[in-house]
């Protein structure tokens, strides 16, 4: 199988270098990785840096691949955080770099960090939750640069357990689906959510299942590793699930285009 959501020590949350997931990638028996460290430019935390010397991450990740070629495939991913107010820079970031894979993810929510979200700030976890679909819904419309959506419901993680609810906002969720479905991109499956303590991985069943009844078909799986310990974590577990949900492939990315893997 293959991993398409990797934090490594580009990552301004992760200390751990790339080289360190290989031999836990070939041990685990995957088939191959996507790197995927974190670009948000324009993100509402002076004290965190989510950018990264694109040049070295490519030589780095080149250098890699010529070591471990025919062992493990390793391919180049960004995971970039979109905001509605920087679509435009967002766009232009790209005109010079090219990847295999890009997850578009929201990691804010009306220009407020999701992460230690401060809900005084914001109004109320309500507000936040419903600036969060709204900007999901301007962003994957407006943006042209990403394969897939990251972590569609991941802000559960971030209210006070039990105060998101998928079914109340499901309106806002088809929306979401139906735009990524007829723009040609698609959706991951993150298996991190169990980790953060929630009951489901992300997006969690129902989404999924309506995102198959709407025509989707594109679905990466991703671990979100911030350490190789959670390389392909409950990924048995998550192909299961695609099944039951109707799923018959996930997807893997080269060279930004989608190919697709039987389950
Ligand atoms: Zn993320
Ligand atoms: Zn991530």
């Amino acid at each position: 199988m293959f991993d398409f959501h990797v934090h490594t020590y580009y990552s301004d949350d992760c200390s751990i270098d790339m080289e360190s997931y290989i031999a836990p990638a070939i041990a685990k028996g995957l088939n191959g990785i996507c790197f995927t460290d974190h670009v948000d430019l324009e993100y509402p935390n002076d004290e965190v840096h989510f950018q990264f010397d694109y040049k070295k991450y490519l030589n780095e990740i080149e250098k890699l691949k010529d070591k471990y070629a025919g062992k493990l495939e390793i391919l180049v991913g960004i995971e970039f955080g979109m905001q509605p107010h920087i679509i435009e820079s967002d766009q232009s970031f790209f005109l010079d770099k090219h990847f295999d894979y890009v997850l578009g993810s929201i990691h804010t929510a009306a220009r407020k960090e999701l992460y230690n979200a401060d809900f005084s700030q914001s109004g109320s976890e309500g507000k936040m939750i419903l600036d969060y679909f709204h900007d999901m819904i301007y962003c994957v419309e407006n943006f042209k640069c990403y394969n897939n959506l990251g972590h569609l419901d991941a802000i559960s993680r971030y209210v006070p357990r039990g105060s998101f609810a998928a079914a109340k906002h499901m309106d806002y969720i088809e929306e979401v689906l139906r735009i990524i479905i007829k723009e040609g991109k698609g959706i991951e499956l993150n298996t991190s959510g169990k980790r953060y303590g929630l009951p489901d991985f992300h997006p969690e069943p129902s989404i999924l299942r309506l995102y198959k009844n709407l025509g989707g078909e594109i679905i990466t799986l991703g671990s979100d590793s911030h350490n190789p310990s959670t390389l392909a974590n409950e990924f048995t577990e998550a192909a299961a699930l695609l099944q039951s949900c109707g799923f018959s492939y996930y997807s893997i990315f080269r060279k930004g285009k989608a190919e697709f893997i039987k389950l």
